[in-house]
């Protein structure tokens, strides 16, 4: 069986990238979540051990020592970390993984697995970025500011991705993403044993 491919997904707040991904799991069947740990409060309608698993500092920091993590950031305050076990047994299942991490664990997640297709979900401008923050309701002026200037310096390493995909219609975001896992699987370079076995048949 080939291995599963590991994706990185990473978007600044705002862009729309869970929605996008709710429908993509829909339509690929073969793609299953990475669940991280993280040490940030559980927020109202999420669930331990589907969103995050949800962990204290001196826990986390025993996970780091013991190198039960592949990569680990610390964002505003909060550790956030990708299990390596569960990570790497999906990826001899055959699972083609997905990885929703911020930028910079994205350029670990490249380190540790050359093979894997980084994807950058973009906002159509900056100004529709903080209208669609606005219209959340939750966030204060300060907040709105904060993820903007954030989503700035997100935008920075967009051009370190394989992959930019613009979120200005969700239907067509989703199917771009799906569209490029489509055709990663299908490079030659990752399906020899396939070719091999119909040359043989
Ligand atoms: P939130 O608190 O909004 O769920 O996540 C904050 C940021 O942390 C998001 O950009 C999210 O993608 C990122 N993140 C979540 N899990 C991980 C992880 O395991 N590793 C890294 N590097 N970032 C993560």
């Amino acid at each position: 069986m080939n291995k599963g491919l590991p994706i990185v997904i990473s978007a600044p707040s705002g862009c729309g990238k869970d929605t996008i991904l709710e429908q993509l799991y829909k339509k690929n069947q073969n793609l299953v979540q990475s669940v991280s740990a993280t040490t940030r409060a559980i927020r109202e309608g999420e669930t331990d051990g589907v969103s995050y698993h949800f962990t204290t500092v001196e826990a986390f920091e025993k996970m780091i020592e013991n190198g039960d993590v592949l990569e680990y950031t610390s964002y505003c305050g909060n550790y956030y970390g990708t299990p390596k076990k569960a990570v790497t047994d999906l990826l001899a299942q055959g699972k083609d993984v997905i990885l929703k991490i911020e930028v910079e664990g994205a350029m670990n997640i490249k380190k540790i697995f050359p093979e894997c297709v980084l994807i950058f979900i973009l906002p159509p401008s900056i100004s529709e970025l903080e209208r669609r923050l606005r219209k959340r309701g939750t966030e204060t002026e300060e907040t709105i500011a904060a993820r903007t200037a954030q989503a700035r310096n997100e935008l920075e390493f967009a051009d370190k991705f394989d992959y930019l995909v613009v979120n200005g219609d969700l239907d067509k975001a989703v199917d771009d993403v799906n569209a490029v896992i489509l055709a990663e699987k299908m490079k030659a370079e990752r399906n020899a044993a396939l070719l091999e076995e119909i040359k043989r048949s």
